[in-house]
């Protein structure tokens, strides 16, 4: 063994909110216009052209000419329309490798407005404040956007620590910069803490097999019995969601079919997003801080695995069969999306990886039915949501629902009960049948 550092390079990103003035805000949403449109033009090209003609060389031609003539796609940086390019050949290649569905054109409403800046050098960020960085954005000058984080910037940047790019995303509060950072860091040790069986559950958000669990004190029921839909939100927010999507409903009424949106209704369904996103990111928050302990903490994490669409895609049912419970299931439903379950094992999957640890998939059925005592899934065990009772004559051990559910799943490891764990990465959200993900190749 040598005791020499293992130096291992990471590729992360970190994401600020910039602080534009309403001007800058109305350039930056020119640009990712812009963006947009060469896309369209670009897709346009490349269907029209027959087979044996395309080629890269003629659609960046293309590009430089429509830049050229049309003024106002000028006003995107040329980095920029490069990168917009890159972007779609980068796509068909997914495509061809069965990893992504085939590109299309990209529609005015239904697309996340995003504008790239593909080198790192273009930025010149300096830290200004202990609170605030400021940042080159081609086009647009100098912005401010709260400092957060050490970025590898100024002295502390070179060839292996440094700021590779960016890319500029708006969202329903704003618009932000992501930065897409190259560290080389020492390898971690590997972790030799405990092992951790840990259940999704609805009542504890995260129950942990030995018994201890992570909650962040936001009840999924209200007092009178009812599903909380907004858990993440205030109740004032709660109360100013309720009016918004009151008088959102009211405006609706006045539109005639096929007539436009009005403005104001338009502004209703933004504050109401708004809202939504600040419920998101306190729920996306919560994940990280919690996350992040349990990687510190546990060596080996073991979790179950769900297929979240299929458990909260059946609430209405479909004509020919209607669901049953179709309020109550859709509360529930709220409240299994709420806890982004999915969003917790990616964190955890990265996170695990950077302390040294592991964390490890078991199969999900059965994990709530069955008694961790005695290994039995006798019928009428699950009492309630909360508690557990086994009914097994000669066991009749009792505990909390969701540890019993851990205490499952961490056994199922235990005796090598477990499935190969797909590589975190794109294209396995909305995949089609018979498309493949990334890691299969
Ligand atoms: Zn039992």
């Amino acid at each position: 063994m040598s005791s020499e550092l293992m130096w291992e390079k990471r590729q992360f990103g970190h994401r600020a909110r910039l602080a534009l003035s309403p001007a800058q805000v109305r350039l930056m949403d020119d640009q990712a216009h812009a963006a947009r449109t060469t896309w369209n033009l670009v897709h346009d090209l490349w269907t029209m052209t027959p087979k044996c003609q395309r080629s890269l060389s003629r659609l960046d031609q293309a590009i430089r000419q429509a830049r050229k003539e049309i003024e106002w796609l000028g006003v995107l940086p040329a980095q920029a329309a490069q990168a917009v390019l890159k972007t779609y050949v980068q796509a068909w290649k997914n495509c061809w490798d069965k990893r992504a569905e085939e590109p299309g054109f990209k529609a005015r409403i239904r697309t996340v407005m995003s504008v790239d800046i593909p080198q790192g050098r273009d930025l010149q960020i300096n830290r200004v404040h202990r609170r605030w960085g400021v940042v080159n954005i081609p086009k647009i000058g100098r912005v401010r956007f709260r400092w957060t984080k050490d970025l590898p910037v100024g002295k502390a940047a070179n060839k292996d620590n440094r700021i590779t790019g960016a890319r500029l995303v708006k969202d329903a509060l704003g618009w932000h910069i992501a930065f897409r950072i190259q560290t080389l860091e020492p390898a971690p040790e590997p972790h030799t803490g405990l092992e951790a069986g840990i259940d999704a559950g609805v009542n504890l958000p995260l129950a942990l097999s030995d018994g201890n669990h992570q909650d962040h004190g936001r009840p999924p029921r209200l007092p009178d019995g009812t599903a909380d839909r907004d858990k993440w939100l205030k109740a004032d927010e709660k109360a100013k969601l309720l009016r918004l999507e009151q008088r959102a409903a009211h405006r609706k009424s006045f539109r005639k079919p096929k007539e436009r949106t009005s403005n104001r209704l338009r502004n209703t369904y933004d504050q109401i997003k708004q809202l939504r996103a600040t419920a998101t990111r306190r729920a996306a928050d919560w994940q990280h801080k919690t996350t992040t302990n349990l990687a510190r903490t546990y060596g080996t994490v073991v979790v179950e695995q769900l297929n979240i669409t299929n458990m909260v895609k059946s609430a209405r049912g479909t004509i020919d069969e209607p669901g049953k419970n179709v309020a109550q299931k859709s509360g529930l439903n709220r409240s299994i999306s709420q806890e982004a379950w999915g969003r917790t094992v990616t964190l955890l999957t990265y996170k695990a990886g950077r302390y040294g640890g592991t964390l490890v998939k078991v199969p999900a059925p059965n994990t709530s039915r069955r008694c961790s005592a005695c290994g039995f899934i006798t019928p009428g065990s699950r009492e309630d949501q909360a508690t557990f009772v086994c009914k097994n004559p000669d066991c009749g051990w009792s505990g909390n629902a969701d540890h019993n559910a851990a205490r499952n799943i961490l056994h199922l490891y235990r005796i090598g009960h477990t499935v190969v764990i797909p590589a975190a990465g794109r294209a396995v959200v909305r995949r089609t049948r018979g498309v493949k993900p990334a890691a299969a190749k």
